[in-house]
């Protein structure tokens, strides 16, 4: 899991930033543990207001938090069988948010309210299969052979 937030958080410049991983904590509002207290879930924030002015049009990489935090859940998804993305919340669309599912291959928009933090939270989580989440080489060696999203 560490391999995977490093690499994104390189290969953004920063415009990605880890916002919380292996915390052994409760879901905002919720009984159970969170899936970070299995060390496989990451937060990332970017800012959506304000432009993070960080971006590589060299690499098609848009400029502004939220540009680009739709341009990795982008690039996360056309590689998930490669990385190993088996969840996807994004906090910001209203009125409660969406997710992706690795077994169902598309966004899902809530229609109620679902994730604390929705609409408008500048972050995404993500979560990884058990197996990538253990293997810091595998992770590295995926993200070298990532398709980019056009
Ligand atoms: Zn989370």
């Amino acid at each position: 899991m560490t391999a995977f937030i490093r690499e994104i958080e390189t290969r953004s410049d920063g415009a990605l930033w880890n916002n919380g991983d292996f915390v052994v904590r409760q879901m905002r509002g919720k009984e159970s543990l969170s899936v970070h207290a299995t060390g496989r879930a990451v937060d990332l924030s970017y800012r959506y207001v304000r432009s993070t002015g960080k971006g590589d049009a060299t690499r098609g990489i848009p400029e502004g938090g939220r540009k680009q935090a739709i341009w990795w859940s982008r690039l996360l998804i056309i590689n998930a069988d490669l990385l190993g993305i088996e969840l996807i919340l994004d906090y910001f669309p209203e009125p409660y948010g969406r997710g992706w599912r690795c077994d169902r291959r598309d966004w899902v928009k809530y229609e109620v309210p679902t994730l604390a933090g929705a609409p408008k939270g500048d972050w995404l989580h993500i979560e990884l299969s058990p197996s990538m989440a253990d293997d810091a080489a595998a992770v590295r060696r995926a993200f070298t052979e990532v398709v980019l999203p056009n």
